[in-house]
């Protein structure tokens, strides 16, 4: 079924095995075996939640389970929870994978009933393939482990593979990324996220930026310009800052996002957009599991909003779209402002659209900010 209106679900799995030392997420270690009571906890309340989801904002048509690390838990329970959602039959339902708890803890079995249930994309944590490189950012995995992870996913049956990749990490270079690009499009990737690293205050690796050999800051816009360019030569059309896919394997549940579209948020931190209005719940997973209510956020879809987030997608603003929408044409002065940003090659305008080229989004925030001055 479709509905006119569709909304995405984001459920947020707040645990990992351990805490990565560049990690600001909400996020709790939980190192044990199991710690299988908080854990059967956590989901009731996630369960308790979908069903407080008023119908009218329902079928979903599009999950994400992200975190935090969603294979922390087991399989079963993302059964019983994909099962109480009312989504439409092509629903995209995507969950986040660590590749070391795909390779040692999660069963073929496991992951199938998922799949028989409606999961159809997986979006894997590898970072980059080199090994030395994960090391430096504390994870497990080796390149072994992450084919292995692979093979699972191809094993079940799911098509619609996520790799993640981070840019500027200590001791990176055109090369060493080149390489971990060729392990993603080698091993059949349909879509490739890449993230830079931010040294984040309150973090280990804030502590020891002086330690760590990271690119500077002209080293990482080569980079992720060399990103770009290598991605685009195995055909992964990047639509987004930091996103790239094969034709047709757009993160839609991603989409929704910067289309600036309304989504409902489950789990401590995660936000909601619904009837114009903004919601988050609050960073405690305590709080969460009391059912402690959403708090208000503030109006929600203003033209500003809207423009702030399409100019992260490289289709950027369109006139037609602009006005089915909020009724009016883009503000002539916005157009001019774009344009002064064209000499310098860092946006493409014309007389019905404006969008950012890679250079562009270099500056974004800059761009975006002048664009709306
Ligand atoms: S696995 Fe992800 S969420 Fe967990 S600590 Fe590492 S980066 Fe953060």
């Amino acid at each position: 079924m479709m509905t006119n209106n569709p909304k995405g679900l984001y459920i947020h799995i707040p645990f990992c095995r351990s805490k990565c030392p560049y990690c600001d997420f909400f996020s709790m270690a939980v190192p044990q075996a199991d710690d299988n009571d908080m854990f059967l906890m956590y989901a009731g309340t996630v369960l308790q939640w979908i069903e407080r989801i008023d119908p009218k904002h329902l079928p979903v048509s599009s999950v994400y389970f992200g975190g935090g690390t969603p294979t922390r838990l087991r399989p079963e329970t993302y059964f019983h929870i994909i099962d109480h959602i009312d989504h439409t039959d092509d629903c995209e339902i995507t969950l986040e994978c660590n590749p070391y708890d795909l390779a040692y803890y999660w069963n073929p079995d496991g992951l199938r009933q998922l799949v028989d249930v409606g999961l159809n994309r997986i979006s894997m944590g590898m970072q980059s393939v080199v090994d030395s490189e994960r090391k430096a950012l504390g994870r497990r995995a080796t390149a072994e482990d992450i084919k292995k992870a692979i093979g699972l996913v191809r094993y079940v049956g799911i098509e619609n593979l996520s790799l993640d990749l981070m840019l500027g990490i200590p001791d990176q270079t055109i090369d060493s990324l080149k390489r971990s690009i060729d392990f993603c499009a080698e091993n059949g990737a349909k879509h490739v996220s890449c993230y830079m690293l931010k040294i984040e205050p309150g973090t280990p690796f804030h502590k020891i930026e002086q330690q760590l050999n990271l690119p500077d800051e002209d080293e990482c816009c080569d980079i992720y310009l060399a990103t770009c360019e290598l991605l685009d030569e195995y055909g992964y059309k990047q639509y987004e800052i930091s996103n790239f896919a094969k034709p047709g394997f757009e993160s839609r549940h991603n989409l929704l996002y910067w289309d600036c579209r309304e989504y409902i948020g489950i789990g401590p931190g995660a936000h909601s957009f619904l009837d114009g209005k903004r919601f988050y719940y609050e960073r405690d997973i305590l709080d969460f599991i009391n059912s402690r209510r959403p708090v208000y956020d503030g109006e929600g879809g203003s033209f500003e909003e809207y423009v702030m987030l399409r100019l992260r997608l490289t289709e950027g603003l369109r006139n037609s779209l602009v006005n089915e929408r909020f009724g009016f044409d883009i503000p002539k002065d916005m157009f001019d402002r774009a344009r002064v940003f064209e000499k310098e090659g860092l946006t493409v305008v014309d007389d019905e659209s404006i969008h950012m080229t890679p250079k562009g989004f270099l500056l974004s925030n800059t761009i975006i900010a002048k664009i709306l001055d």
